[in-house]
């Protein structure tokens, strides 16, 4: 209600992304929208009302807890896929709900069925196989006893996926080990197939997969960055644009963060600025004090080298970026004054700020800055 800042969500942006996954993906291949960590930090239920309306019918989280809160926050229930850790409590839950979830061990497996009996509804498993990335997932060695399970117990189960996940598909230095693990989960496929046994699903792609490895689809792809405008990291985009001889400008961020001007001050030169002696005023300046700090996902880090965007104008952060506050240099900002808008993500007058831009484009950057975007800041739809 009374929020230091706000996070908009670009509809039509998330639209156009959505348009250039679908465009790649072979006719009949389902895609699963990846939502966990808050969707990527844009909000859970708000970016999956969002994307629900644009089509999207089918979500994974990692987390029961995820999957609960989507489950109180949304009335209409898309399919949901947990991929990830569950309390004992949340597999009875899946179960009733019809939430599907990955069973990567016996235990999980024996749950699911104990579940199944007593609510007499099916569990809708992923069984995943561990194929090279030493995560989770049963050996393929495995398959033969999971086969007769599966048999034995078809009242009880559905086999709505076999699935794996690659351990770094973005990067052409792990060309090798991905090799080795499609061939795996194809060997794993077969393995099913010779039991009689055929997922609904199959499924191992995720973003830089889908783009690096096409033939990884399967009948179903998990997708997160992608969708939100962003690429794995750097290669994939530049390989990407080099293949199809495209412009790098191919995916729309849809985050757009905000906050208000708190105080404008003036200091003339031969000043320290903040806290201890990081910055020194060379000059007169103008400064803008905006109450976003690292408490709020503004990483310390961008202390100094951080910017953000004051009447279309873009800003040195100077000094510390404190816990709840940081300094902005606004001398050539024109006239500025409490409440005015600052673009701490996103653009303003034909500037922009971009995730990557926070620092060195990097593959963790994106994904991480993202996440740890505070869940209470309040998440707005938009055109
Ligand atoms: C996060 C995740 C994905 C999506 O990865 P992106 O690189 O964001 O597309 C897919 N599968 C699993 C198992 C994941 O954990």
């Amino acid at each position: 209600m009374f929020e230091t800042s706000t996070i908009e969500l670009s509809a039509s942006a998330y639209r156009h992304n959505l348009r250039f996954i679908n465009f790649r993906l072979k006719a009949g291949v389902r895609l699963c929208s990846v939502v966990k960590g808050n969707a990527y930090g844009h909000g859970l239920t708000q970016f999956v009302k969002m994307a629900m309306q644009a089509g999207v019918d089918y979500f994974a989280v990692h987390s029961s807890e995820e999957a609960y809160l989507l489950k109180q926050g949304i009335t209409k229930m898309p399919d949901l896929f947990i991929m990830g850790a569950m309390e004992e409590s949340a597999v009875k839950w899946a179960v009733e709900n019809a939430v599907e979830f990955a069973v990567f061990d016996r235990e999980r497996l024996d749950m699911a069925l104990s579940y199944a009996r007593e609510s007499k509804k099916k569990a809708k498993i992923h069984l995943e196989i561990e194929t090279g990335m030493r995560r989770t997932g049963f050996s393929i060695k495995d398959i033969q006893e999971l086969s007769k399970c599966l048999h034995k117990h078809a009242s009880n189960i559905t086999f709505q996926g076999l699935f794996t996940h690659y351990a770094g598909a973005e990067s052409q230095a792990n060309h090798f080990r991905i090799s080795k693990q499609i061939d795996n989960f194809n060997q794993a496929l077969k393995a099913f197939k010779t039991e009689k046994l055929v997922p609904i699903y199959n499924h191992s792609a995720c973003s830089a997969a889908l783009l690096n490895y096409p033939e990884t689809q399967g009948n179903m792809v998990r997708v997160g960055i992608l969708q939100y405008g962003y690429w794995p990291n750097r290669e994939t985009h530049i390989r990407y644009c080099e293949e199809s001889k495209s412009t790098p400008d191919l995916l729309k961020r849809i985050i757009r963060w905000t906050t208000k001007v708190m105080a404008v001050k003036e200091v003339s030169k031969g000043n320290f600025i903040g806290y201890g002696t990081s910055y020194f005023a060379h000059k007169n300046m103008k400064l803008a004090i905006v109450p976003i700090g690292y408490a709020h996902g503004y990483s310390r880090n961008l202390s100094n080298v951080g910017s953000v965007i004051i009447n279309g104008i873009v800003c040195n952060v100077i000094g510390t970026v404190n816990m709840n506050s940081l300094t902005v240099d606004i001398t050539l900002a024109g006239k500025v004054k409490p409440g005015d808008e600052v673009v701490l993500i996103g653009s303003q007058n034909g500037n922009s700020i971009s995730v990557s831009s926070f620092s060195e484009q990097s593959h963790q950057l994106n994904y991480e800055m993202l996440t740890r975007l505070p869940m209470n800041i309040p998440r707005i739809v938009k055109k």
